[in-house]
């Protein structure tokens, strides 16, 4: 088989399982088998830059970066929808229907799943472009991060139309939103709010490789163009499916307003069993033709009715309000109710975010509340019932010492939380900080879990990271659970991390705001521990992307001895606190403060090789021509709009040797 063939094959087969699996929820391949086929693919495609494919499967990786999101007229207008809250609303819309047209009405009922909505154009079954809706006439093209939801295909099977826009919403089921927040709360940061807000903002993230790692998927709900030959919503749903879309099989098809009403009486009662949020029923005349003969109001069509749940409310006795402290030493009140049952779940517990909420609220232990559910997954308490409030009831008073090592608490300018400042002493803060220490994404000691790290603080066996290298195998067998095997795993995981990376290192020590972002920006910055410790503020702030807050950041944290004190420790146990002279070597700052485009193929590195050198050597890598852009760098089959672009603006066009030639 020549090359070609090869990648086509291989394209195929990867859209068939990525169907299968997506779409269908039937894999017939293991994920290891589906990655290994994915490797080849994106090799030969490495090698072959020849039959690159904007849409090939390997594509969903994603990679690009987009710094303006461009505005894009919709060629149909994308409307909003009528909404209605009761029966009495419903029976009056099909009051209105029936005046206007003849003949009996069947109606399409389809969840209103709660998401942002997307509009996806295809040109002879390949994905053309994705706009969000904006304002209805124009929105953003936000095709590359789109490329990334393995729900959408991005080439079309059966018998589809040449050309046809198609509409959906991008959702973030719960277990994936939920998932995600846990990795948020490990790293210290703030969870998100809700699964819409989440998908709509992963929409406009700049970098789309970023997307790709959100579970998002996209519920399609509408088709639109011109000659589609389909007569019906509900024929429409299916032809979608029979394209590839994800089009959700609750849609059904009935003949009465009744048959409605029982549709949204089903929904609201069992909304909670779907993997994913919907706020509401939305319900379409299901003729296209008579949809036509009713046409549209100013805003939203008249064939078509929102019905929208209910937010959920209950009421419920606050009995407690406790304190947490995290692992910087942030406080957050927390709400525990007598339970009730709310949405589906369990409420225990509430958060109350922090001392101006209490205030804003007046809540008061003993109080009867209101806990809603809306969007969030969080609950939240929308209010106080004051006339159930008992007369002996005092107002809350806000701890103003730390709940775990009585430490009066601060509360910086300008912040809303209150902070433990015990750095060195407050146990979850101590422990909080190992636990970081150790995760996955910072240190990844292996045989090493976060209870542990409690047990060994508890028995005194460990006060800071540091400690963890001092640790001999007999200290650690008598603690609870432990084997003589994992003990030693445990010590092995631990020696075993002194290999890791500076720029994680820096990650692992836990300074606040110091995400793996920074931590990578520092490390590549500054390219040694000491040179950072030495930084001034004025230096930090100078860095690409470093701001005020985390630069007071770094210093505070290298302004406190006790860190310096763990910090040489750490070296002293050989953990690495500058970049390794391997990766130094192959670094310069040569092309500081300029910024490159790369288009076209080469011939004596790949352009991913080609990419890494221009940020190894201090330059940066952007997708698309702007006035900032320094150098073109050109290969063979440079796009000629890029071209015309690059000589409109005078920016001069490297070659490939010329390139290297910047570099000697
Ligand atoms: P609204 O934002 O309240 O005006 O509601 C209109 C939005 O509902 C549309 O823009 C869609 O994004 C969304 N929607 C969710 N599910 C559906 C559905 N099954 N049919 C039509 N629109 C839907
Ligand atoms: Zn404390």
């Amino acid at each position: 088989m020549d090359v070609k063939s090869k990648i086509e094959t291989l394209r195929d087969e990867l859209r068939q399982h990525n169907y299968n699996y997506y779409i269908l929820d039937n894999p017939t391949i293991s994920d290891y088998e589906f990655d290994m086929k994915l490797k080849a693919l994106q090799d030969l495609e490495e090698k072959h830059p020849e039959f690159f494919d904007s849409n090939s499967p390997s594509q969903r990786v994603g990679g690009t970066i987009t710094k303006n999101f461009e505005t894009i007229v919709h060629d149909f207008r994308m409307y909003s929808l009528d909404n209605s809250y009761s029966k009495e609303d419903l029976l009056d819309w099909e009051t209105r229907i029936k005046k206007l047209v003849d003949g009996d009405v069947q109606y399409t009922c389809e969840l209103k799943y709660d998401g942002a909505s997307m509009n996806l154009t295809y040109e002879n079954g390949q994905l053309l472009r994705a706009v969000t809706r904006g304002d209805g006439v124009q929105g953003d093209e936000v095709t590359a991060n789109v490329k990334t939801i393995p729900t959408i295909p991005l080439q079309l099977k059966g018998d589809y139309p040449d050309r046809f826009d198609i509409r959906g919403e991008i959702i973030l089921p719960i277990a994936g939103f939920l998932k995600m927040n846990q990795e948020r709360i490990a790293n210290d940061e703030e969870p998100y709010r809700n699964p819409r807000n989440t998908a709509s903002g992963s929409l406009k993230l700049q970098d789309s490789a970023e997307v790709a790692k959100r579970p998002l998927e996209c519920l399609l709900y509408s088709i639109k163009g011109n000659n589609l030959n389909v007569s019906t919503q509900f024929k429409g749903l299916d032809k979608a499916r029979e394209w590839g879309f994800k089009v959700p099989k609750e849609a059904k098809l009935v003949n009465t307003i009744d048959e409605v009403l029982n549709y949204v009486a089903y929904w609201e009662e069992h909304r909670h069993e779907l993997p994913y949020e919907i706020d509401g029923v939305v319900i379409k005349v299901n003729s296209l033709y008579q949809q036509e003969e009713l046409g549209f109001t100013a805003k939203a069509p008249r064939w078509a009715m929102a019905y929208k749940f209910k937010a959920e409310q209950v009421s419920t006795r606050l009995n407690e309000i406790t304190y947490q402290v995290g692992r910087t030493g942030a406080i957050t009140p927390v709400a525990n109710l007598e339970p009730v049952q709310l949405a589906g779940t369990i409420v225990k517990r509430a958060s109350l975010h922090n001392a101006d909420q209490i205030e804003k609220l007046d809540i008061r232990v003993g109080d009867e509340v209101y806990v809603e559910k809306g969007g969030e997954i969080i609950p939240k308490i929308i209010a106080v019932d004051l006339s159930k409030r008992p007369n002996e009831s005092v107002a809350t008073k806000y701890i103003d010492v730390c709940p775990e090592c009585e430490t009066p608490l601060v509360r910086p300018e300008g912040e809303a939380k209150h902070y433990c400042p015990n750095y060195n002493g407050c146990p979850p803060q101590v422990i909080g900080r190992i636990q970081h220490y150790i995760s996955r994404k910072a240190m990844d000691i292996e045989g090493l879990g976060g209870e542990t790290v409690a047990l060994l603080v508890n028995e005194g066996l460990i006060r800071n990271y540091s400690d963890l290298y001092e640790l001999k195998v007999e200290q650690v067998i008598p603690l609870d659970r432990m084997a003589e095997k994992s003990a030693e795993n445990l010590i092995n995981g631990i020696e075993a991390s002194r290999q890791i990376p500076f720029e994680r290192v820096l990650f692992a020590l836990g300074i606040r705001y110091v995400g793996e972002t920074v931590a990578k920006k520092l490390a590549k910055h500054y390219k040694t521990i000491d040179a950072l410790m030495h930084a001034t503020i004025l230096d930090l702030v100078a860095v690409d992307e470093i701001g005020e807050r985390i630069a007071e950041s770094v210093i505070d944290f290298f302004g406190d001895l006790e860190n310096i004190r763990i910090v040489e420790r750490l070296r002293s146990f050989g953990v690495q606190l500058e970049i390794s002279a391997e990766k130094l070597a192959n670094q310069t700052d040569k092309l500081q403060g300029n910024s490159f485009v790369v288009s076209g193929v080469f011939e004596t590195v790949s352009r991913t090789e080609l990419k890494k050198l221009i940020e190894d050597n201090g330059g940066k890598v952007s997708s698309s021509i702007s006035s900032k852009t320094s150098f073109v760098v050109a290969g063979d089959k440079m796009g000629p709009s890029k071209r015309t672009k690059a000589e409109n603006l005078n920016i001069p066009i490297l070659t490939e040797q010329g390139f290297l030639d910047l570099l000697k």
